[in-house]
């Protein structure tokens, strides 16, 4: 698969345009803001949206997907425990226009269910902790982590969605069902590599979470 990282918006969100190998079909993972850079850099590929998928619900993973959705046709994928979040406002962020509109079409996706794009298929796995929806998506060694795993760290969960129990567990099992040569790309930051996090992360060290 061929990556291409974007930087939007103003909490600096990671969008990944994923084209399969040897083709030309993609997808679009948390059209963060600046709709106008993300399907400039679509275009610059050459490729077509297969689909558009929201690790979670925050306005910062969304702020572009109506746009992104509505210029590309794409169907939005996002875990139901999540999909609310794309139908409200947010105006403590400024955000006084839900993500969803009309005509858009979304697709609930669950623990193992694929999304895919051609002949890719991304494995979702529900990791809930920072929303009650939030997934990683997994294939071959490579791993996207949204807001449950960066490099160095991990997500809140202490906002209003947080759950920090859920959260342990969700990164317990990111330690134990992702090999240790993933590579890792976060909703925010540096890509990283899942024997560099299990080594250095906090979070993900052996019994670190027990340790306070
Ligand atoms: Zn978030
Ligand atoms: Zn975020």
């Amino acid at each position: 698969m061929h990556i291409t990282q974007l930087v939007v918006g103003p909490l600096g969100t990671n969008c990944y345009l994923v084209r399969e190998e040897g083709g030309n079909k993609l997808l679009i993972i948390d059209p963060g803001g600046e709709p106008q850079a993300i399907l400039e850099a679509l275009a610059e590929t050459g490729g077509t949206v297969s689909g558009i998928v929201c690790t979670h619900g925050h306005p910062d993973h969304t702020g572009a997907l109506r746009q992104v959705a509505v210029a590309t046709g794409a169907p939005v994928h996002i875990h139901p425990a999540d999909t609310a979040m794309l139908r409200r406002t947010w105006p403590e962020f400024l955000v006084n226009e839900a993500a969803l509109g009309p005509g858009m079409k979304v697709r609930e996706i669950r623990e193992n269910d694929t999304v895919t794009a051609g002949k890719m298929a991304l494995r979702v796995l529900h990791t809930p902790g920072h929303t009650p929806g939030g997934i990683c998506l997994s294939a071959e060694e490579v791993a996207f982590t949204g807001d449950t795993l960066f490099a160095g760290g991990v997500g809140r969960a202490d906002l209003a969605e947080g759950d920090p129990a859920a959260l342990e567990q969700s990164l317990a099992r990111l330690a134990r069902e992702l090999s240790p040569i993933t590579l890792v790309y976060p909703g925010h930051g540096e890509a990283t590599i899942m024997t560099q996090e299990l080594a250095s992360n906090p979070w993900l060290a052996p019994g670190s979470a027990e340790a306070e």
